[in-house]
């Protein structure tokens, strides 16, 4: 089947719950979305919404790019896989939001055509997993009143941001571990907000978490080849680790034993598998990350965390704070589990 038309919007969207990270507050984001329409009418949904703060540019440039090269795919046989996964790979080598929403539609559009979900394609390897959700910087109180929430909802795995103050960052763990001791599980997001002293004196003086990500400034990357080898364990790099030449970089040594795989950071399903792969190489653990993105990228990357055996946490929590989205479907979730619809593509389907 040939691509007829491309059809590429650039939407504004509301966050019904706006949050804190240690860099910034949000309360609405843009997304790119890309539709490949096939000569029988099918059609192939991508999309990307990237942070500039990450990965040096943002979501208006990255649609831009995306309608300039519109016209270079139109025409192409959609069976070529992977000579079209080629031109969009060798195109957009510094724009991961053009890359990413282009590489998802081109892989949408053609499972499509062959009748087979994406996780059957990729071949997925893990049924489902718990995703975690994310609690941004917030007073005490808030803190366990969102969590509160989240339980009640069957969320078991809370990420919480932290980085700000390293000793109210210790106050408020420990408080939500009085609270809730072993009912959930903690992930931390510190977002380069510590040294590594504060990272140390974290670990020292907190019990029960599971991982920190990204405690350091990325310029200091190589502190953590300092840090005590218990506490590299449960080291996720996130901000550090954008492509497969850092992944290639950070698996020489020991950073941290857990790579935070984004598909908004790589420039989608492709990349992201590049990296997966040189982390199983590397004996390395997977978590996979998102943006507030579409139902759409977010069922895209779980498709892919499912294919590896190295995944081990999800945190793919990125489409369900958006007031509205593109589609819907892509997957079931259930008390904080993901499990990918079983239908052909994404499983999505225009709202
Ligand atoms: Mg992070």
């Amino acid at each position: 089947m040939i691509i007829d038309n491309i059809e590429i919007e650039l939407a504004d969207i509301k966050l019904t719950r706006p949050y804190t990270i240690a860099y910034k507050t949000t309360s609405s984001i843009k997304n790119i979305f890309i539709k490949i329409i096939l000569n029988d009418g099918t059609v192939g949904f991508g999309s990307s919404n990237v942070s500039k703060y990450v990965v040096g540019l943002d979501t208006t440039e990255s649609y831009k790019n995306a309608l300039d090269f519109k016209n270079e795919l139109i025409g192409r046989d959609i069976s070529h896989l992977v000579s079209n996964i080629d031109k969009v790979e060798n195109q957009f080598i510094n724009d991961p939001g053009s890359k990413a929403a282009y590489n998802i539609a081109i892989y949408d559009a053609f499972c499509k055509s062959i009748n087979i979900s994406l996780g059957s394609f990729l071949g997925r390897i893990i049924p489902e997993l718990p995703t975690s959700i994310t609690v941004g910087i917030k007073e005490i109180a808030e803190t366990i009143e969102e969590i509160n929430e989240y339980y009640s909802s069957g969320f078991r795995y809370i990420k919480i941001k932290l980085g700000d103050k390293i000793d109210y960052d210790i106050e408020r763990i420990t408080k939500i571990n009085e609270k809730f001791g072993s009912q959930i599980k903690i992930r931390i997001d510190a977002n380069q907000g510590w040294s590594i002293d504060d990272t140390i004196k974290f670990c020292n003086e907190t019990a029960d978490v599971e991982l920190i990500e990204q405690p350091i400034s990325v310029d200091n990357t190589k502190q953590l080849l300092k840090l005590p080898d218990n506490v590299k364990e449960i080291i996720a790099l996130d901000e550090s680790l954008v492509s497969y030449e850092d992944a290639i970089k950070y698996s020489q040594n020991n950073y941290g034993k857990i790579f935070n795989i984004k598909l908004m950071k790589c420039g989608g399903i492709t990349s992201g598998r590049k990296i997966a792969n040189v982390a199983l190489l590397n004996d390395i653990d997977l978590m996979w990350g998102c943006n507030d993105e579409s139902i759409i990228s977010i069922s895209a990357a779980l498709n892919t965390a499912l294919s590896f055996s190295n995944t081990k946490y999800l945190d793919l929590d990125g489409s369900l704070d958006l007031a509205k989205d593109l589609v819907s479907g892509g997957f079931y979730l259930k008390n904080g589990i993901m499990k990918p619809l079983d239908k052909p593509g994404l499983g999505v389907d225009l709202v």
